[in-house]
Parts: C-alpha cells; sequence; structure tokens
C-alpha cells in the first residue's frame, strides 16, 4: 500500500494545490524544486537534528502521567513539547526552514504570527543564524500579546502592525503575502503552520514528524510496543497535530482524535471549528475548508485561544477528516479551562490553553483500561496565566482558591 503523503501537484484529496498571484509562481516553484533534495540531503538531516538536540533540547519527554490515566481510565502518555526552548512545538519548524532559508541563498526573512508565538519562534531562529527578521501581525494581536511583541523586539525582529480587515491573524497572513509578492528574491517566507500555497504544508508537516518519530521509539522502550491506540492534538493550521500523527496515518490500529476550538459553540457565530462549520474554499493560497460567509468573505474566527483562532485549516486535515481518518471533536473555552485546570492540579502542569483543547478531549472518550492514548501537550501556559485566571470561573471545582 503507498503511504499517504501529497500528490505531486500538491493535493490531499482534493484540498491543498497553490494558488498564488502570478508574481509569486517563480518562488514557490523554486521552494517545490528546493525543499525535497534539502530535506533528505545528509547535510541538513545532520544540521537540523543538532540543532534540535543542542538548542532545542530534544527528544521531549514522553511522560506517563498517573492521576490522569487513574481519571480516565487508560494509560495516558503526554508528548511533552511544552519543554522545548521557547515552549511550544512551533521551533521544531522555524529551526528546520531557516536552515531551508540559508541553503537557498535567501537573507530576509518573513513570518505571520496571531498570538505572536509562531513569530518568537521565528525571530529565535533569525537571531540564531543572523538574519534579518520582519513579522507581520494584525494590530488587535498587537495589543493583545503585547509581551510576545516585546520578545520579537528584543531579539532584533520588526514587528509590522496590521491594520486590515480585523486585524488578526488572517489579515497579517495576507500582508505577509503581499510582502513576499514585493520582495520575491532575497525573501523566505516562513510560513508557522500546515497551511499556505505548496509545498509549505508538506514542509512544516515533516519538520513537525519529529514528534511521532520519537513517540514511536519512546513507546517501544516504555510499552514494548511502538504504536498507541489513540493519538489526541489540538488542531489550529494543524502542524502539531500532523507531527504527532505523521508515522501513524497509515497504521490504522491507531485512533486519531483532534480538538479545534469550539469558542462559545459551533452554534454560535462565536467559533473556530473550521472543520465542523468551514466550507470549501481559497484561504491563503490552498483550497480547504474556511469559514466564510455564502459570498465567500473569509469570517473572523472566534476562541479564547490565540493560537487556534483561525477561520482556515490545514490542506491535509481537510482531507483525512473527510476520509473518516482522523476523528474531530470541538472544544469549547469553558472545557478547555477546566481542563486546563484538571491538568495542572493533577499532574503539576500548566498547559497551554490550545494543548488544554486536546486535554478537554478526554471527557469525551471512553478507554479500556489497558488501552495507551498519546495526548501531544503543544507548549506551556505561562503566557496564558492571566487567562487562566480571569475565567476561573468556568473551571469549575478547580476554580474554587
Ligand atoms: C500555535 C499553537 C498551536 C496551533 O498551531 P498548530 O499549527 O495547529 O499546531 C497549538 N498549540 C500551541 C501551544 C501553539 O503555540
Amino acid at each position: 500500500m503507498e503511504r499517504y503523503q501529497v500528490d505531486k501537484n500538491g493535493f490531499f484529496g482534493r484540498f491543498g494545490g497553490a494558488y498564488v498571484p502570478e508574481i509569486l509562481y517563480k518562488c514557490v516553484h523554486e521552494l517545490q524544486d528546493a525543499y525535497l533534495p534539502i530535506l533528505e540531503s545528509e547535510e541538513f538531516k545532520e544540521a537540523y537534528r543538532q540543532l534540535l538536540r543542542d538548542y532545542v533540547g530534544r527528544p521531549s519527554p514522553l511522560y506517563y502521567a498517573p492521576r490522569m490515566s487513574e481519571l480516565y481510565g487508560c494509560r495516558l502518555y503526554l508528548k511533552r513539547e511544552d519543554l522545548n526552548h521557547t515552549g511550544a512545538h512551533k521551533i521544531n519548524n522555524t529551526v528546520g526552514q531557516i536552515l531551508m532559508a540559508k541553503r537557498m541563498g535567501k537573507t530576509r526573512i518573513i513570518a505571520e504570527t496571531g498570538a505572536g508565538q509562531h513569530g518568537v519562534a521565528t525571530a529565535t531562529v533569525c537571531a540564531l543564524m543572523n538574519m534579518q527578521c520582519e513579522v507581520f501581525m494584525g494590530k488587535t494581536d498587537v495589543e493583545r500579546q503585547h509581551t510576545n511583541v516585546e520578545r520579537m523586539r528584543m531579539l532584533g525582529a520588526t514587528v509590522h502592525p496590521v491594520t486590515t480587515g480585523n486585524m488578526t491573524l488572517s489579515d497579517a497572513c495576507s500582508e505577509a503575502i503581499r510582502d513576499w509578492c514585493c520582495h520575491p528574491r532575497d525573501t523566505y517566507y516562513l510560513v508557522g503552520s500546515t497551511m499556505g500555497p505548496h509545498p509549505y504544508p508538506d514542509i512544516v508537516a515533516r519538520l513537525q514528524s519529529i514528534i511521532s518519530e520519537e513517540i514511536h521509539w519512546q513507546l517501544q522502550e516504555k510499552e514494548g510496543r511502538d504504536y498507541p491506540d489513540c493519538l489526541i492534538a489540538c488542531v489550529g493550521g494543524g502542524s502539531n497535530a500532523a507531527g504527532t500523527i505523521y508515522h501513524y496515518i497509515d497504521d490504522e490500529r491507531v485512533r486519531i482524535v483532534l480538538a479545534e476550538a469550539g469558542g462559545h459553540g459551533i452554534d454560535t457565530h462565536h467559533t473556530a471549528a473550521t472543520i465542523h462549520c468551514g466550507t470549501e474554499g481559497i484561504i491563503h493560497g490552498a483550497r480547504s475548508l474556511v469559514m466564510q460567509t455564502a459570498d465567500g468573505q473569509i469570517e473572523e474566527a472566534f476562541t479564547i485561544s490565540a493560537g487556534l483562532d483561525y477561520p482556515g485549516i490545514g490542506p491535509m486535515h481537510a482531507d483525512l477528516a473527510e476520509r473518516g481518518r482522523e476523528e474531530v471533536l470541538a472544544i469549547n473555552d469553558d472545557e478547555a479551562i477546566r481542563a486546563g485546570y484538571e491538568l495542572t492540579r493533577m499532574e503539576g502542569i500548566i498547559p497551554a490553553i490550545e494543548s488544554a483543547h486536546a486535554l478537554a478531549a478526554l471527557r469525551h472518550l471512553n478507554f479500556r483500561p489497558d488501552e495507551v492514548v498519546v495526548l501531544t501537550v503543544s507548549g506551556r501556559g505561562d503566557k496564558d496565566v492571566q487567562t487562566y485566571l480571569n475565567n476561573k470561573d468556568m473551571a469549575g471545582e478547580y476554580g474554587q482558591f
């Protein structure tokens, strides 16, 4: 059987492709031709692996969570991406793409960011490699996520507040693409998730696949078998989910459950649950599911979690969800807050609110006691402490303090 992967035109089923303005054809094609030879070269692999080990701090632990296991009646392992340098999985991708940009002779890096996590991860590797870094961020987000803006500036990046549209992530993406059109020669667009025109979804999935590669040998060591019964991850654009499932997509023994952000609920207009509520359309260079009005205007996403606040979804997940290979749950704000408090109290780990959506999925599932479940904690919650405190009333029994 052939391995599930992107086809030569950049499609996953009918989703994906590269829908870009003519002026970008050349740089997108240049990247399409360059990325596999670079990613598969021994020289790249060695440099990438060394940075993952010595700079990012990999392998990230696979932690058996005893109290949560007992509570949910299974053998629950947490894949600790929260322990990476800069506090999330995003650095796995930026470390890889900055090496790629260097090999392609690019000197200027641009990136979009919503919450600022991808902006920080990009500014970090630009400082490391001494590259010029320009980050596009919606003005609303610049105000909401001020600490991350200061971190990026401290790291030497220029942050451009974007004042078009809703002034959030989706507008920042559009502005980054516009900038790329003006500087196609020297500029590398460092995309932060499994989205954008082909080959970005494939590049980011491959760079994040280190997560499931490690789960393989870590489970072999701990459980005597190299696969779990169930994988769980949260999904915004889809990169930590893609990395978590990458080496298990074709393994039918493994159930895949993803949590997207329901916001106030999928029956309200305040939601970011694109797989539940989106319809087919083009967003930021790819055909996928999009939250849009009947006449094709992109609608604003809504969720308590800045990192999941995107009105699109990576094309790979649009396809895998449609095929039924992924089960997708919409987790509302209050469920995520409660689950974040629960992990904090049960295991002493404050998760990012994004990751708390994955944790909240546990309550929706039934397990056999010997079932092995691996859940990716995509990031740490330091950035979210104020949000957790402001929403203590959603934390149920854990909010009494
Ligand atoms: C950005 C972010 C996400 C969402 O992005 P994906 O590409 O879907 O992984 C999830 N968790 C954390 C901690 C993030 O920073």
